[in-house]
C-alpha cells in the first residue's frame, strides 16, 4: 500500500496511507486543521540521523526503493559470480 508523508506548517508531518496512486501529489490537507500540508520528500541530506531513522521506520517500504540501484548492482555482480563457478578457486 503505497503511502505519502506531507508535512503541515501547524501540526508537522503526518503520513497517509491510500489503496492506489491517488495520494500521489504535491499538496493535501491536513487531517488535524485542515490546512495546505505539503508532500515531504525524503532527500537524505535535508535530513539529521535520527529523522532518517525514524523516517525509515515510518514508511516501511521507502528505503527499499532508494537503495534499488545499489541493490541491482550488488546482485548482478553476484549473479556473475553464480553463473561461472568453475572460475572460482
Ligand atoms: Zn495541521
Amino acid at each position: 500500500m503505497p503511502n505519502y508523508t506531507f508535512r503541515c506548517p501547524g501540526c508537522g508531518e503526518f503520513t497517509l496511507f491510500f489503496n492506489s496512486m491517488s495520494g500521489n501529489r504535491e499538496n493535501t490537507e491536513c487531517p488535524t486543521c485542515k490546512s495546505e500540508a505539503a508532500r515531504v520528500y525524503f532527500a537524505p541530506h535535508l535530513f539529521t540521523l535520527s529523522r532518517k531513522l525514524s523516517s525509515k521506520i515510518e514508511k516501511g517500504m521507502e528505503p527499499q526503493r532508494m537503495t534499488r540501484d545499489e541493490l541491482g548492482a550488488k546482485q548482478k555482480q553476484t549473479k556473475v559470480k553464480a553463473n561461472r563457478p568453475w572460475q572460482v578457486g
